[in-house]
């Protein structure tokens, strides 16, 4: 039987009684997991009350807050569909997103008020703007936690009905709404929980913002359904991010590579007591092997574990089980079970590639989405007839079944008749002490085709980096085919909130000449 996520997620709620489900990282304030069952059933019979019926779409604009779950689960239990919102979005791209979604109720935080108002106002037809927290004006979701409204009865068929509207990240193009329902959504979980226990006594940081559907799955979802106690962080910051850990006894970390990074480079890391650590799971973006040792070493750990996936999958197709003492280096994890994989040729000839040959990631699975919200053909562009995803991932399978990603097809640098893989140079060029954070992408070369150039972030005091130190470094590691031509020094590089490069802000620049 499959049940509405938020069954899945707070249907147990009950049973962990007075087990912390939630803490405020910043001001330490806590949510018992009763309470968490009371609230969201309190926000789902308010929700009806104020006329919210099934299939509205409700937009979360908020940062991570300790009400997150329970306005998320709430409006689910009401029938809402939740279309989560990047609380730095601006008034332009919230109503873009409004638009798109024809959403009616939003839920928001007092900070981004105004925006949430302009946005609102640019599209028209919003009933009602609540917030998180006490702003005037405005009903609060915690008036709404006790409410004795009757509880709404709403016939959910989860097989059908729409849970979640999440947007892609953007990476590639335009972020599209992705449509979940609740069984991709709740079957999901039941994959991951074989390979990523968790359980009461368990303390997860959760540092990666929840509207983006990793953190909504690995932080949210999937502990507060085994009953596990979540830390909250609105925003990552490296010192609090640190300082949480420490203060709260964090057991387990899901992190994305940036992250990895700061944990195996930054000196600040240093300082603090990290000793209650015991494992780290990357995902979201390509992890470099070396980079992912150096951070488990420094740290203590066991190997970093990786998972893949993506929004339009609920997310998760393989993950490194936590169990696995010792994983090979540098896959992103084994197939979850009751899904389904292939890799196709690159040579678009509709074969399927042998072992450790390279190819198109497909998927099939109960996790799939229904289709991108109001774009038929995109949708038919990623799901085929016969129900395979095509991923746009290029990767390669070992003879145990471990998955390794390569990149994105459509981000392979072809340079004179060969494939290069940004994300391997990328990864190449963070194991060079001087070099603070990288991203490669394919530019024209002298004589018009593609050539591989990076963007090198030096790390502090190292100065005397020069780009010919950068292209001996690679050009030394490498076979030549795959040697960085061109080099450009930058302060920063521009990432999207799941932490994966900007690559097209990159080609951007390169286009306007900057
Ligand atoms: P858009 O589709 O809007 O361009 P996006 O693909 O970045 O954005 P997401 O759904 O957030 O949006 O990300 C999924 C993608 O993230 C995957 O297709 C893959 O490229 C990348 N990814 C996820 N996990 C991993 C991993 N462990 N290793 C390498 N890449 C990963
Ligand atoms: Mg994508």
């Amino acid at each position: 039987v499959v049940e509405p996520v938020h069954e899945a997620v707070l249907g147990r709620a009950a049973g962990y009684g007075d087990a912390v489900a939630l803490v405020d990282g910043v001001n330490g304030t806590t949510v018992t997991y009763r309470q968490l069952d009371l609230f969201h059933r309190g926000i789902a019979a308010a929700l009806a009350a104020a006329g919210l019926r099934k299939g509205d779409v409700l937009a979360l604009h908020s940062p991570n807050t300790i009400a997150y779950p329970a306005v998320f689960h709430g409006a689910s239990r009401a029938g809402a569909v939740v279309t989560t919102v990047h609380p730095l979005a601006t008034a332009e791209e919230f109503a873009k997103q409004l638009r798109d979604s024809s959403a009616r109720w939003i839920v928001t935080v007092s900070p981004l008020l105004e925006v949430a108002r302009r946005a609102a106002e640019l599209v028209g037809g919003i009933e009602e703007i609540f917030t998180c927290d006490r702003a005037e004006g405005h009903t609060s979701v915690i008036d709404m936690f006790t409410s004795t409204a009757p509880q709404p009865e709403v016939a959910i068929d989860p097989a059908e009905d729409l849970a979640a509207l999440p947007y892609s990240s953007g990476t590639t193009g335009v972020p599209k709404g992705v449509m979940l329902t609740h069984r991709s959504l709740a079957t999901n979980l039941g994959q991951l929980d074989p390979f990523i226990p968790m359980g009461p006594g368990d303390r997860i940081l959760a540092v990666l913002p929840f509207f983006h559907i990793y953190g909504l799955t690995a932080l949210m979802n999937a502990p507060l359904r085994n009953g596990a106690t979540v830390v909250v962080l609105p925003r990552f910051d490296l010192e609090t991010f640190l300082g949480a850990i420490q203060q709260h006894r964090i057991d387990g970390l899901y992190v994305a590579p940036p992250i990895v990074l700061a944990l195996a480079k930054h000196p600040a890391v240093d300082g603090y007591d990290l000793s209650s650590l015991r494992y780290v799971v990357s995902a979201a973006a390509p992890l470099d092997a070396e980079l992912a040792e150096a951070c488990a070493k420094r740290l203590g750990l066991p190997p970093v574990r990786q998972a893949y996936g993506m929004t339009e999958l609920s997310p998760g197709t393989h993950v490194v089980p936590l169990t696995e003492p010792d994983p090979p280096r540098g896959s992103v994890g084994l197939l979850l079970p009751s899904t389904e994989m292939r890799l196709l040729a690159l040579d678009g000839s509709g074969r399927d590639v042998g072992e450790g040959e390279e190819g198109e990631i497909a998927i099939r699975g109960p996790q799939v989405m229904k289709g991108y919200l109001g774009r038929p053909e995109a949708t038919a562009d990623m799901i085929d007839a016969e129900g395979w995803v095509h991923t746009g991932d290029v990767g390669r399978v070992d003879g145990g079944g471990w998955l390794y990603v390569v990149d994105r097809v459509k981000e392979l640098i072809k340079y004179k008749g060969y494939q290069v893989a940004p994300a391997e140079l990328e990864a190449l060029l963070l194991t060079c002490e001087a070099i603070a954070d990288a991203a490669v992408i394919g530019v024209a070369g002298a004589d018009g085709g593609e050539v591989p150039k990076a963007y090198v972030v030096r790390q502090p005091g190292a100065e005397e980096l020069d780009e010919a130190a950068v292209m001996a470094f690679v050009a030394e590691r490498v076979a030549p085919y795959k040697k960085v031509r061109q080099v450009e020094f930058t302060a920063a590089i521009p990432r999207a909130a799941s932490g994966k490069i900007l690559r097209r802000e990159l080609r951007d620049r390169e286009r306007g000449g900057r």
